[in-house]
């Protein structure tokens, strides 16, 4: 799934309107097992000139990148996260292992060629969905259509429970969506 996409999402499934006190925690789960991803891309984008395919076939593909990348979208180690915040009686630590737990669950079912190993440490394994949120050899066209409807339904459900800057970044995601469907799959 985009980034994006998992910040809406997380927060309308795991019900935070602006008056939880476990928005930014729920916020910063939903994006951080892609941070690793945003700092590959800017960095071999804008530091070394790198265009995408490159990035993708290439740097994406270190050893060390997919560790960290595949790491980060690790089941049992976020629900080891959750288990271990519950234990220690912190509610915003919980919420941002959940928000990245469900993160992993999202990707889960919508990564084909570039499935990540979700359940390091135990195993390597790789499901290799035959759906992608991208790529069109995998009903990339339905299924980003799909996301996008889910991530819009989520974001009128989170509407009335925003203040004005939220909503401001919910027409902002939403514009996101609409350019990236046109980009990929309409021009
Ligand atoms: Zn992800």
């Amino acid at each position: 799934m985009q980034t994006p996409g998992h910040a809406v999402l997380n927060l309308a499934l795991l019900g935070a309107g602006s008056h939880s006190a476990l928005l930014l925690p729920i916020l910063a789960g939903a994006v951080a097992p892609d941070v690793p991803i945003v700092v590959l891309y800017l960095r071999e984008h804008y530091l070394r000139g790198l265009p995408d395919e490159r990035i993708w076939s290439e740097s994406y593909q270190q050893p060390f990148w997919l560790n960290l990348i595949h790491g980060v979208h690790s089941v049992p180690l976020t629900l080891l996260g959750v288990l271990v915040s519950l234990g220690a009686g912190s509610s915003a630590l919980a919420a941002f292992f959940a928000s990245a737990l469900l993160h992993a669950l999202e990707d889960l079912p919508v990564h084909a060629q570039d499935a990540h190993r979700h359940f390091l440490p135990l195993s390597q394994y790789r499901f290799i969905s035959p759906l992608s949120y991208w790529d069109s050899r995998y009903h990339g066209r339905t299924v980003a259509l799909v996301e996008a409807v889910l991530v819009l339904l989520a974001a009128v459900w989170l509407w009335p429970r925003f203040p004005l800057l939220g909503r401001a970044a919910l027409v902002a995601v939403e514009g996101w969506y609409a350019f990236t469907y046109w980009k990929t799959f309409l021009r």
